[in-house]
């Protein structure tokens, strides 16, 4: 599953890939592979570079240095063949808002020389569940469903790789789950998803993940376990009544601390010099002392947000 194989070409293959739009460099040396039937996930906040390189791995820009191929094939030389064999998704739908829900899957299938009832088995599984809404105009679906027909119309010509630029972007939690679950689906039937995500709980979905940031990988792509045991500080995590930002503020200046965020409910602690159970004891005789009530601090296991967090250095631009 991870790592290359020798004899299998990869499914995508990108070799410090760089791109630039005036002063802004939103690729600096870019390399990594996808291997076939992967689900691989290029995890980045807003501005990290994920749709400027997918963009190129869909022919829809180019690069200004380094290569990338898709299915074996170079995005530059042969636009014309990635373009069949890649289904894409781009961050904001694609959707003709005034047409149906059919007529915009038979509208994309139709540009591909196919039609709906030809590659029927294939998007049954996700159409199937828009399909009562056949009629509905695109722009009246909800979030969901408008991902689901957006999927349904990046798969109805069978592409061999799909590329999903943040397709969980702005939609509830639930179709979130959903969507991942289709995107397990269509791994079993051995398609490659390269797939873009801000939210970092969606990297366990994926068999393999890439932190973006600034436009450079912050560290070899891995499987979401394996970049997760990667965090090699202590880490515990607090709760205490009272106001979040005034706490994260407070816990940034216990020197025993060197990074703190907050992850959902709780705030994160690192230490790269103290051990857990001493840095758990500083943090919470600290925030004591500075008048802090209803003090929790217990040990954490890390996760891809804690590795990303230490990888791309201390954070002030973390959402309270
Ligand atoms: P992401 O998809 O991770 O949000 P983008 O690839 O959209 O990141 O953007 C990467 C960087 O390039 C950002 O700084 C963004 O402002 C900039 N950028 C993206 N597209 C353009 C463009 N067409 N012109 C100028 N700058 C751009």
């Amino acid at each position: 599953m991870s790592g290359s194989s020798e004899d299998r070409p990869a499914s995508i293959a990108l070799r410090e890939v760089v791109k630039r739009y005036d002063d802004t460099l939103a690729l600096n040396g870019v390399s990594f592979s996808v291997e076939p039937g992967e689900l691989f996930g290029v995890i980045g906040p807003d501005g990290s570079g994920k749709s400027t390189l997918f963009r190129i791995l869909v022919t829809v820009i180019l690069p200004d240095e380094g290569h990338a191929t898709v299915d074996g094939l170079d995005v530059v030389r042969a636009y014309r063949e990635v373009r069949r064999r890649v289904g894409y998704m781009p961050g904001r739908f694609s959707l003709y808002p005034d047409l149906s829900v059919r007529e915009n899957l038979e509208f994309f299938a139709s540009v591909f020389g196919t039609t709906i009832a030809a590659e029927y088995d294939l998007i049954a599984p996700i159409y199937s569940q828009i399909e009562p809404f056949a009629d509905r105009r695109a722009g009246a679906l909800s979030g969901g469903m408008k991902q689901k027909l957006a999927l349904s119309c990046a798969l109805v010509h069978r592409p061999r790789v799909l590329i999903l630029d943040e397709p969980t972007t702005g939609v509830d939690a639930v179709s979130r789950v959903e969507f991942w679950d289709m995107l397990g689906e269509l791994r079993k039937g051995g398609i490659t998803t390269l797939v873009s995500t801000p939210y970092m709980d969606e990297a366990a979905r994926c068999d393999r993940i890439a932190l973006l940031q600034n436009g450079r990988l912050l560290r070899e792509p891995d499987t979401p376990e394996a970049v997760a045991r990667s965090f090699n500080r202590s880490l515990v995590r607090v709760r205490a009544g009272g106001q979040r930002a005034a706490l994260l503020r407070d816990i940034r200046a216990i020197r025993a601390v060197d990074g703190a965020d907050v992850f959902g409910e709780w705030i994160h602690a690192t230490s790269g010099g103290a051990d857990t159970a001493h840095l758990a004891h500083v943090v919470r005789q600290a925030l004591e002392q500075s008048g802090w009530e209803a003090v929790h601090v217990e040990p954490a296991r890390a996760g891809v947000e804690d590795v990303f967090m230490s990888l791309m250095g201390n954070s002030d631009t973390v959402e309270l």
